[in-house]
């Protein structure tokens, strides 16, 4: 098997021990900390492959100049891929590959953690009892039992949210283009995307972000649910229109919001910025609002999605060097 030259965009630390243990030597994997864009394109002169992950915009003027430059093949090292322009690729002869699987418990049980802590004010009180205050007031949650899911998308993570939530004693409502049987063995209701708005006490979203889904989550559709709701996103930010959802958390209408995703991400998570004045007035005023919980798209940080995305990853490298496909192949439409 040949050995491919890589460059990794948007390194951390993190990335750079899995992607090393799981490479073991194989290709030659060099790091850069710039994100993909047009301009730093160029960086990938001379390389087989470029090593992407959700924030690198492979546009169409990216991945020209990708191609300009010899590279082959995209190894995106996560699920969703809608950074990547897949029809450009195709036109300039460049393969995509993702990590179809790994872990979806990560994401699943991730969601479920921002719903306690929001519904039980965790995030209020760890902050509280730091500085001694060990007052109750304010921190008044429900029962999660018996209260109504919606889950958005019954793929491989809204199934476990969804087994999960059965665990907890909830009724569960689903919406999705096709019904997943493990979640109607658990007794889920299959309805409209509407119908579960207005029905569901809790709503999390798994569906992935494409034209289709783009802002589902908007002053509509906000207008259909119900009074005190807990809206929770680990999927991708674009699937909220945050004005609207400022809006409705303002007019006291929205319970509680966990984004764990959002829609102007790009060059901001994934970095410190605690020492720069932020230039981004949405996101700075989610953080006022005490029944907003923001994390940085960690969702899936867990070892062992972490070993899986560097072992895939390497594992798509080199079937795309054996001149192999495997079922991680992206193609456009
Ligand atoms: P999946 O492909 O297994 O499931 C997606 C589900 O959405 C499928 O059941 C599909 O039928 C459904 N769907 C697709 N288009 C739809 C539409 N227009 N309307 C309704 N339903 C539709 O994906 P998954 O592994 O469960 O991941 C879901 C999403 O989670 C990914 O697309 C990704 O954006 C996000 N994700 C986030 C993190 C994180 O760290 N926050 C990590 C991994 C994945």
């Amino acid at each position: 098997m040949q050995a491919l030259r890589v460059l990794v965009y948007d390194t951390h630390s993190y990335d750079r021990t899995f992607l090393d243990r799981a490479n073991a030597g194989r290709h030659q994997l060099d790091y850069t900390t710039a994100q993909l864009d047009p301009q730093t394109a160029a960086l990938a002169q001379g390389y087989d492959a470029v090593c992407l992950f959700v924030n690198d915009k492979a546009d169409a003027a990216a991945i020209a100049r990708l191609a300009a430059a010899g590279v082959r093949l995209i190894a995106q090292r996560s699920t969703g891929f809608n950074n990547i322009d897949l029809a450009a690729a195709a036109q300039h002869g460049i393969t995509a590959m993702r990590v179809g699987y790994y872990s979806p418990y990560a994401v699943a049980e991730f969601a479920v953690g921002l719903l306690q802590t929001l519904n039980r004010r965790i995030h209020r009180a760890y902050n509280r009892t730091r500085e001694f205050n060990f007052r109750l007031a304010g921190l008044l949650g429900h029962d999660i039992h018996g209260r109504t899911v919606g889950v958005v998308g019954t793929g491989k993570i809204g199934a476990i949210f969804a087994r999960i939530m059965h665990g907890f004693g909830c009724p569960l409502l689903a919406y999705d283009v096709r019904e997943n049987p493990e979640c109607v063995a658990l007794g889920a209701t299959y309805v409209s995307l509407e119908e579960l708005l207005r029905r569901s006490d809790i709503i999390s979203l798994h569906v992935p972000l494409m034209p289709q889904t783009h802002h589902l989550i908007n002053a509509t559709t906000l207008a259909l649910t119900r009074p005190g709701v807990i809206l929770i996103n680990t999927s991708r930010g674009g699937l909220i229109d945050t004005e609207a959802l400022i809006a409705s958390i303002q007019s006291g209408h929205l319970g509680a919001v966990a984004l764990d995703v959002y829609e102007e991400e790009e060059g901001k998570f994934f970095r410190d910025l605690s020492d720069t004045v932020i230039d981004d007035e949405v996101l700075a005023r989610l953080m006022t609002f005490p029944n907003v919980l923001v994390t940085s798209h960690q969702a899936f940080f867990t070892h062992e999605a972490m070993t899986t995305i560097a072992e895939t990853t390497i594992t798509n490298l080199s079937d795309f060097a054996a001149g192999r496909t495997n079922e991680n192949l992206l193609q456009p439409g």
